[in-house]
């Protein structure tokens, strides 16, 4: 496993090496009038840079245990979207062997829910035991949430890391959201 002071090693050759022109903020005329955002899980192994090559200005990326969505993905998906003037292309990546899994187990689950105070039965539902599962609930989820009408989002679609191969399978196609705008 990697130190933190070996990354900072190689901050310092890409800050030597990177077009840092690329890292500035286009000016709003410039922008892309979609992104694309990803939401995934934390896990070290479903590293987006990784397994989809993301680089610079490639994607924004959002990741939390399993890639659920909660309150505060939309919240950020909304900020992002009013902050860069663009609408998301969201795409929700789950994988395979997650680690939130243990989530299903109820000792384990009973365990963590003590040591944080954490509510157990929110806890059941960030459980990832079957991704292809858990990414159409998120992504109808996210199609459904009032807050992200489509001057927001542009579409929502749904994969699955398996870690067995390293491939990325889609499981829902990109869908616009139904709601429009409110007027
Ligand atoms: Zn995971």
């Amino acid at each position: 496993m990697t130190e933190f002071n070996e990354l900072l090693e190689r901050n310092r050759e890409f800050a030597a090496n990177a077009d840092l022109g690329g890292l500035a903020m286009p000016p709003k005329e410039a922008m892309p009038d979609k992104l694309l955002l990803l939401l995934t899980c934390v896990d070290p192994r479903v590293e987006p840079a990784g397994f989809l090559g993301v680089g610079t200005w490639d994607a924004g990326v959002l990741r939390n245990a399993g890639g659920r969505v909660d309150d505060k993905v939309v919240e950020d998906i909304a900020y992002l979207s009013m902050r860069l003037g663009a609408r998301m292309d969201v795409a929700v990546i789950h994988h395979t062997q997650c680690g939130t899994g243990m989530l299903s187990e109820p000792a384990f689950r009973q365990a963590f829910a003590d040591r944080t105070g954490l509510d157990e039965g929110a806890l059941t539902e960030r459980a990832v035991t079957d991704p292809t599962t858990t990414v159409r609930q998120d992504v109808a989820k996210l199609l459904a949430n009032p807050l992200l009408s489509s001057d927001i989002i542009a579409s929502v679609s749904g994969h699955v890391l398996r870690l067995e191969t390293g491939l990325v399978e889609t499981v829902v196609e990109a869908t616009a959201p139904a709601r429009t705008p409110a007027a």
